[in-house]
This record gives structure tokens, C-alpha cells and sequence, in this order.
């Protein structure tokens, strides 16, 4: 099996290293690759699964190549012989769900090849394990039916430990090595944004010095490497009577890959601290596995109904409460599961990407990100939800240092070439963040004598005096000519909530003006809500325009222009 992913964030290629070793378990020899890295010529013999995502319609970075080769080529037998099957990850929040897997899927069929398993899709905005395993479940049947060889079904080391841990003397370890892309990076400012007293809601600007030779521009992101709290650690030792500072090795035992550092002396608390997600939801392979554990009938009893179709078992239970192994094995006290199975059972720590909200121009040697702290009432009812890097860095002393690097952005997501075209960026929220970048370059290079083409920025929060971050530099940014600025406040006035789409129909002559002139729009921040809101808006004053009724989206074709350009994420 030759496994092929396209990943930003992790997802494709977490799968695909779990397929192939679930195929290693099967008895097929496989290789996992990224799609650019292996490149467009796809082997006749075994079958190429592919794994990948969308980000704003674009192509994942490691699948750009891939997709342009394959889109442009034509001839219906290129890839004659080729057996395939492809799994699209995708979040139907965004209308360009599966946009990049569907492609890939039509194109190679297109091109000859045979596919040989559905399409599978999988929706992080909904059940997204469920529509993989609606995929994965049927894939090895399809496999064997193509091969014509026998599937065995049993469903070897799923209580069997892949790991031996050994315990160790306590003595002083060397920290763990970091991933060459990672730069250490000292924090020089962390300071708060909004008036917490008031809104109840913290944002913080965090200043990092670069080190010697990293440069960035205005639109890059920081991937910032968290580590998990140390009340969420203890919350594992405590379940396990582990002692924190223990020092294990860890052996494999069992096949398959592994992120964990094999073979190498390194403490519990270091080993939960920095290599593991303990905040994602279970899955329900990891439900099955903990049922399989329990022989307390009660616990099994409930344990195995959340497995069932009952619409308040996994849905409601686990996923839309989304409760972790860790509140799992908590709660089902009685599950005998080893503090090796539930290594097995975590992903691997990922980094959290944050949009640069700084310009280097104006900042030599220092890069800034704005980030929102994510406290809040956690969904099953336990306590305050606390997300893992936005409370890390949030925690973070001056003084002390954070593993990070510089990542451009998927789309063109720059200040233009051209000082003489002019922009229009809309940015409520953090979503302001990366245009902190844009106004200081354009700062930067008006006191620089640059003449500058006109530049609008729509900001929104729910209350002038409460959430408004940045204020008295935004002030002093249209002060000074940088931009002109147009604020939307949802809480200000009891009677009317106003948004950023709001005050965009309001000030709908000049955005068509800046339009017109040749301008770009730029967005940031909430992709599930606000950038459709926005869309919407913008094809409303178009069809007004142009005095036109039909369903024509101008965003559509600005976005084919390159002249609509987004940063979004989902919200919570
Ligand atoms: P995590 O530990 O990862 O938790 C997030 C998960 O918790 C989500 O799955 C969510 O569904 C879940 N969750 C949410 N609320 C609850 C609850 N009440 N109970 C239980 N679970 C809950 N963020 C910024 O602040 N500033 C930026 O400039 C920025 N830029 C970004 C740019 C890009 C390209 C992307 C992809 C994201 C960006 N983000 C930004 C978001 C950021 O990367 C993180 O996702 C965010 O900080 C949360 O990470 P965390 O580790 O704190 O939370």
C-alpha cells in the first residue's frame, strides 16, 4: 500500500500513519509519504490510498505540486493500472468542503485509473470519525476483494499492549529533542488585551525574539508547540498512582509506527507534558478498547451502549460533550486499562498556528501573535474547558521560551506588490491580528516616504470599552492616515447587535469605490460564521450594482482573481 497524504494541521497525516499500521497488523507492507514528496507517478502494482484536506479551497502546502500535476494533465489512460481510493478530511462549515479530495478522486479517474473503495468523507464540524469509519470499515474487504486474498478477522493487539515500559532509577534527564522546524524562542512581552473585568474574556499579545536568521512577513503564521497543564497531568497519575518524576523506557512491543521517543529514559510528567493530546475527544475505537478492558458488568454494560446506534450514546455522550479517554477512564473507574494502552490510545501533541500581528519592518528581531485565551464552561459539565496552547501561552513569564516556527500562509495572504492597490480588510475579534502586521508595514514604509493606496479595516467586538483590543493603537493608526477604520460593536446598544457585515452593506459605496479601483479584500478570523456572513453580504451589494437578480456570486469570481483573500478558522 502506498499511503498518501496532504496535511497542514496534522489530521491526513495522523490517519495515514494509522492505516499503515493497522496494514503492517494486516500483513501489508506499506509506505506513507506526502503527496508532494512522492510526487505524481503512481505505482501499478498494490494500491495508492490518499488522505487529504482543504484549507479555504486550496490544496494542503505538501499537496500543491500533486494537484497541479494532475489537474493539468489529460490523457484518459495516464493512470491506466493504478488501483486507488481517497478519504477527503474536510469541515462542512466551509463551503469548499472536500473541494481538494473530490478533485483528486475525479481527476484519477479521470485519468484511467481504477477506484477500487468509495470515496470516503470525513466532517470535523459533525461526526467526523463516523464518516471515516463509514471508509475505513469496508477498506480492507475492498483491498482483499482487489487482491484476491484472504482477510483475517481477527483484530490482532487490540488489547494487547504495543508498549513495555520500564521504570528507571529517578535521576536528571536531558530534555527531549524538539523537531529540527521548531526554533526556541524567548518570550519579551505578555500582556493582556481586553478589560477582563468587564467582558470576562482575556486576549493576550505575545512578543517572541526571533532567532538569529528567521525573518517573516505580515500574513505568515507562528506554529506555536504547547505543552499540556500540569493540572491535566496530574489528573493522569492520579488515576494511574504514578509518580510524575519516574523515569521509563519506552520499548515497543507490539507493530506499527510510533511518535513516542522508543528506547530513551524520559519522567511521566515529561512524557504526558510534551508528547500527548489529553484534550481530544475519544474516539469510538478508543470507547471500544476501553469496553474490551472492563469487566465490571455496570461499567461494560454502559460502556458498550455508547457504542451502540442509541442517539445519546457516542453523538451526544462523547462527541458533542467531548469527553477524553483521560474523562473516561475517570469515570469508569473499574476499566483495567495500563498506563501503556493509554499512551496507545493518544495522538501526538500538535502545534496550534497563531497569525503573525506584527510587522519585522517595524519590530527587527521580534514577532508578535494575539491570541485568545480559550476558558470556558467545559461541555460535559465538569468545570471550565481550558484549551491547551491559548492557556499556555497565556501562562507564559517574560523571560521564559517557546518552541515555535514561521509558517507561510495556504493562499496569497500578503499586503499586495503594489503600494498603488488598495485593500479592504475585515477583521473582528483576534481575527484583527494579522492586519496589526498589515497597518505596521504600511506605517512603516509611509515614514519611509511610500505614498500609499487607500486601505479600509472593518473591526468588530461586542463593546468599545470592554474587548476592543489594540484600541489606542488603531486610534493612532487612522490618525496618522494608515488606514481608515469602521468598527461593529454586537453589545454596545441593548436594542441592535451590529457586525462587521453590517456596517459593510452600510458602507457598501465605498467598497464598491475600493472594488473598483482594483482593490483586494482580505478576511480573518471566524470561518464558520462571519466569512460566509461577509460573502453573503458582499454578493448583495454586487447584485445591487449591477441591478442584477440572479444567484451570481462576485465573491466566486474575486476569489478566482485572487482578489478575495482569507485567513479563517473555526470558532468555539
Ligand atoms: P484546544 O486544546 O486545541 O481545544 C480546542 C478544542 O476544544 C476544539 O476542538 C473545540 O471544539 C473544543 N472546545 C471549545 N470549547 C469547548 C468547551 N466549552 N468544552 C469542551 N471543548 C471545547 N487563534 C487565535 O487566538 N489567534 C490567531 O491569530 C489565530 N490564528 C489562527 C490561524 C489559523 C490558520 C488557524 C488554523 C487557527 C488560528 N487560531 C488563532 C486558532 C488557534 O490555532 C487555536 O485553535 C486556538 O488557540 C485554540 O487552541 P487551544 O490549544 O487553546 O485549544
Amino acid at each position: 500500500l502506498l499511503i498518501l497524504y496532504g496535511s497542514n494541521m496534522g489530521t491526513s497525516e495522523e490517519i495515514s500513519n494509522q492505516i499503515a499500521n493497522e496494514a503492517l497488523k494486516k500483513g501489508y507492507k506499506s509506505r506513507v509519504s506526502s503527496l508532494d514528496e512522492h510526487g505524481d507517478v503512481l505505482p501499478v502494482e498494490g494500491a495508492v490510498l490518499i488522505v487529504c484536506s482543504t484549507y479555504n479551497g486550496n490544496p494542503p502546502d505538501n499537496a500543491v505540486k500533486f494537484l497541479n500535476s494532475i489537474t493539468s494533465r489529460t490523457g484518459a489512460d495516464t493512470y491506466k493500472g493504478v488501483r486507488y481510493s481517497v478519504m477527503g478530511c474536510g469541515n462542512s462549515d466551509w463551503k469548499t468542503f472536500q473541494l481538494v479530495p473530490r478533485t483528486i478522486d475525479e481527476q484519477l479517474a479521470g485519468l484511467g485509473a481504477k477506484r477500487i473503495h468509495i470515496k470516503g468523507e470525513g466532517d470535523a464540524s459533525g461526526d467526523f470519525e463516523g464518516g471515516f469509519d463509514q471508509w475505513y470499515s469496508s477498506l480492507w474487504g475492498s483491498l482483499a476483494h482487489e487482491f484476491s486474498i484472504g482477510i483475517s478477522e481477527q483484530d490482532a493487539g487490540e488489547t494487547m499492549d504495543m508498549f513495555r515500559l520500564t521504570n528507571f532509577e529517578k535521576e536528571t534527564l536531558q530534555p527531549l529533542p524538539v523537531p529540527a522546524i521548531y526554533h526556541q524562542m524567548t518570550v519579551l512581552k505578555n500582556e493582556e488585551l481586553q478589560q477582563v473585568a468587564l467582558s470576562g474574556r482575556s486576549t493576550r499579545h505575545v512578543e517572541v525574539a526571533l532567532p538569529a536568521g528567521l525573518s517573516y512577513q505580515p500574513g505568515d503564521h507562528l506554529g506555536v508547540l504547547p505543552c499540556n497543564s500540569e493540572t491535566l497531568t496530574a489528573r493522569v497519575t492520579r488515576r494511574f498512582l504514578l509518580d510524575p518524576a519516574t523515569v521509563v523506557l519506552i520499548e515497543k512491543t507490539g507493530t506499527g509506527t510510533t511518535f513516542y521517543p522508543l528506547d530513551t529514559k524520559i519522567t511521566i510528567e515529561h512524557l504526558l507534558r510534551d508528547c500527548v493530546e489529553l484534550q481530544e475527544v475519544a474516539t469510538r475505537k478508543n470507547v471500544k478498547t476501553l469496553a474490551g478492558l472492563t469487566i465490571c458488568p455496570p461499567e461494560k454494560k454502559k460502556l458498550e451502549w455508547l457504542l451502540s446506534e442509541d442517539e445519546n450514546g457516542y453523538v451526544k455522550y462523547v462527541l458533542e460533550s467531548r469527553r477524553t479517554v483521560l474523562d473516561l477512564i475517570e469515570e469508569f473507574a473499574a476499566c483495567e486499562i495500563t498506563f501503556a494502552k493509554f499512551l496507545e490510545l493518544l495522538p501526538p501533541l500538535r502545534p496550534r498556528y497563531y497569525s503573525i500581528s506584527s510587522s519585522q519592518k517595524q519590530n527587527e528581531g521580534i514577532c508578535s501573535i494575539t491570541v485568545s485565551v480559550l476558558d470556558l464552561p467545559a461541555r460535559n459539565g465538569n468545570g471550565q474547558y481550558l484549551g491547551t496552547c491559548s492557556n499556555y501561552l497565556s501562562g507564559k513569564i517574560p523571560g521564559t521560551s517557546v518552541f515555535a516556527y514561521r509558517k507561510p500562509p495556504v493562499s496569497a495572504f500578503r499586503l499586495p506588490a503594489s503600494i498603488e492597490t488598495p485593500i479592504i480588510m475585515i477583521g473582528p475579534g483576534t481575527g484583527f491580528a494579522p492586519f496589526r502586521g498589515f497597518l505596521e508595514e504600511r506605517k512603516w514604509l509611509m515614514d519611509n516616504g511610500a505614498g500609499l493606496a487607500e486601505s479600509v479595516l472593518f473591526y468588530g467586538c461586542r463593546h468599545p470599552e470592554q474587548d476592543y483590543i489594540y484600541k489606542d493603537e488603531l486610534a493612532e493608526f487612522e490618525r496618522r492616515g494608515v488606514t481608515k477604520i469602521i468598527t461593529a460593536f454586537s453589545r454596545a446598544n441593548a436594542t441592535q447587535k451590529e457586525y462587521v457585515q453590517h456596517k459593510i452593506y452600510q458602507h457598501k459605496n465605498l467598497v464598491w469605490q475600493i472594488m473598483m479601483q482594483g482593490g483586494i479584500i482580505f478576511i480573518c478570523g471566524d470561518g464558520s460564521r462571519m466569512e460566509p456572513d461577509v460573502r453573503h453580504t458582499l454578493d448583495t451589494i454586487y447584485r445591487e450594482k449591477m441591478n442584477i437578480t440572479t444567484s451570481f456570486s462576485w465573491v466566486d469570481e474575486l476569489i478566482k482573481t485572487q482578489k478575495y483573500q482569507t485567513d479563517v478558522w473555526a470558532s468555539f
